[in-house]
């Protein structure tokens, strides 16, 4: 399943490629029935709060979520758009570029109250702006409240949006956190440490749109096996202390740590 970062760059790509345009929206699998509520009008923005894109046109929402399988393509052309491939949910196109939407979880046409309530319910994103702060403290006022194991809590949509698998395992190696310690027993400022790596990691997911949080190899395009301090990477050397690497299940999903390093 994409993590944020991956909806945050679409977003960014959506805005560059049709913000200002006036769309035509079909499905041409047939079940965005909806569709026909958004087509012809102008997409003002794209914006994306952890995992949800929302595209916002000009008298209606379309909210996305991919899930695990849902995948977005994209395409530039100079005469005719390509003929869609497979089972196309929903079909962006202007007079030059298209973007096919396939095997999404969610994909529907919404009004602006029903937004706020999307929001409401979806954590604070690491990757909004915070200037005043604002997103850290509802983090960390969730945070307190909740006795549930951190590995578990970082997996929260409600808690904290975008972060998957990859981002919990190494944001938690990075700072030196058991991943079984209750949340509220979690300092404050390591907290803090844990969304302010969000933030900055994340950033690097966006602009780069592959997952790096190895110091010495957050630049250029590392290859798959030396991305990573532990996720996938059960049973090899922590690249610290040496220690075998751990997998095991927390409440179904694979979660990756060291226990010499994550007391
Ligand atoms: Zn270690």
């Amino acid at each position: 399943m994409p993590e944020g970062h991956t909806v945050h760059r679409t977003a960014n790509k959506f805005a560059k490629l049709f913000a200002n345009k006036q769309l035509e929206v079909s499905s041409p699998q047939g079940r965005f029935t909806d569709s026909r509520l958004v087509s012809g009008q102008q997409l003002v923005s794209a914006d994306a709060i952890g995992k949800q894109m929302f595209l916002f046109f000009e008298h209606a929402v379309v909210r996305v979520h991919l899930g695990i399988y849902g995948k977005w393509r994209f395409a530039n052309f100079d005469d005719a758009a390509p003929v869609p491939v497979g089972q196309v949910r929903a079909r962006f196109l202007s007079e030059t570029a298209v973007a096919d939407l396939v095997g999404p979880t969610a994909c529907e046409v919404i009004d602006s109250d029903q937004v706020a309530l999307v929001q409401a319910r979806l954590g604070p994103d690491p990757l909004r702006q915070d200037l005043d702060g604002l997103e850290l403290a509802r983090f960390l006022a969730k945070a307190a409240k909740t006795r549930v194991a951190i590995g578990q809590f970082l997996m929260n949509q409600a808690a904290i949006a975008g972060i998957g698998n990859v981002y919990r395992a190494e944001l938690l190696f990075r700072q030196g956190i058991n991943p079984h310690l209750p949340t509220n027993l979690v300092p404050t400022e390591l907290l803090e440490k844990i969304w302010q790596d969000a933030s900055f990691l994340m950033q690097i997911g966006v602009k780069k749109g592959i997952m790096l949080t190895r110091e010495g190899h957050l630049n250029g395009r590392p290859a798959l096996a030396d991305r990573y301090y532990v996720y996938k990477r059960e049973g090899l050397p922590c690249r610290i202390c040496g220690a075998e690497v751990s997998l095991e299940l927390m409440s179904t999903r694979k979660l990756y740590w060291c226990r010499t390093c994550q007391k």
